[in-house]
């Protein structure tokens, strides 16, 4: 694929988040959730963020869309820095950036039908005449494989896979340019996950969307991702088009990530390199390689100095010490 224009920039994004004690509830400290993090997103592109759960890739997608205030850095959508909008003009942008939910059932009413989520959706952003609505609705349930006999029930009569698929049809009813999928599948079963995946797939392909496509698992994002971005502790460790990360990951997080997942040639294993200890506190991370309190090849260096995101190849950055050594993984 031709390398696109930017739709979604974002530079050094910081969010900390206080943490309050003590008997006059003062703040005591911060949860460092996103340190200094930049990437973008290109037109028709789906970007993957990838990290164990308290990486931060949540926050980030949150922020990405002003539903959290950063701490700092910016995000230009489109060419316009939305961290600087009032909440009117960000009221315009919403209808160009939706998300869909993680759990599909919580972010329903469910008291309402269907025809009625869907109905909201396009009131609220003034999108066709009242009476064209219907139509409009049928057709965004078609396009996620439901029904126009389905309009009428309530969510509870869906099962996971199906209001996920309400849930992307409600994304989408607005047309809109760019999309926050926040972990779509991660409350569903396997079966269904493949098959909300291969939907997603199948709607970037038909509608060119533009997508951040947030998981915990490297195999989720495999065949729905034109690139990867890898975070660990608030920070991103890499970034490739998917096919070189997965062929040849840089970063030795993203390889112990990989090596969980199966490889599609049959016969053929990963070798598996077990991570041991858990994701340390974001109050307190540990200094220079954030990685390095649970990274198999940490040397002194590690501790000391920052690894900063290199070129490591065509369009892939990683930042270790190690590989700017010249000892790639
Ligand atoms: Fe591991 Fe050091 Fe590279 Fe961090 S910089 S990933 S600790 S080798």
């Amino acid at each position: 694929m031709s390398i696109r224009e930017d739709l979604l920039r974002v530079d050094g994004l910081v969010k900390h988040f206080p943490v309050r004690g003590g008997a006059l509830n003062r703040v005591v400290n911060h949860v460092q959730a996103v340190s200094d993090v930049s990437f973008t997103v290109r037109r028709g592109e789906v970007l993957g963020l990838v990290g164990e759960s308290g990486s931060g890739k949540t926050t980030v997608g949150r922020l990405v869309l002003r539903l959290e205030e950063a701490t700092a850095g910016t995000v230009e959508f489109d060419g316009t820095n939305i961290m600087q909008l009032s909440k009117a003009e960000m009221r315009r942008f919403r209808k160009r950036m939706q998300i869909i939910f993680q759990d599909p059932f919580a972010s329903l009413n469910p008291r309402e039908r269907v025809r009625t989520v869907i109905g909201h959706a396009l009131a609220l952003h003034n999108i066709g005449a009242p009476a064209t609505r219907g139509d409009r609705a049928i057709e965004l349930m078609e396009q996620v494989g439901l029904s126009a006999a389905q309009l009428d029930r309530f969510p509870h009569e869906f099962s996971g896979g199906q209001r996920q698929r309400i849930g992307i049809a409600r994304a989408l009813a607005v047309n809109p340019d760019f999309i926050v999928a926040d972990e779509p599948v991660s409350a569903l079963d396997v079966s269904v996950q493949a098959q909300v995946i291969n939907l997603l797939s199948d709607l970037k392909d038909e509608l060119d969307l533009t997508m951040l496509f947030i998981a915990h698992d490297l195999a989720v994002v495999e065949h729905v991702c034109d690139r990867v971005a890898v975070m660990y502790l608030g920070k991103i460790m890499e970034i490739a088009p998917a096919a070189a990360l997965y062929d040849k990951p840089n970063h030795p997080y993203t390889e112990a990530l990989l090596s969980a997942v199966p490889t599609p040639e049959p016969g053929k294993k990963r070798k598996r390199i077990a991570l041991t200890g858990d994701i340390p506190s974001p109050i307190d991370p540990p200094s220079g390689c954030v990685f390095r309190s649970r990274c198999p090849r940490a040397e002194a260096i590690c501790a000391e100095k920052t690894p900063e995101l290199e070129q490591v190849g065509p369009d892939h950055f990683s930042a270790c010490h190690l590989t700017r050594k010249g000892q790639p993984s």
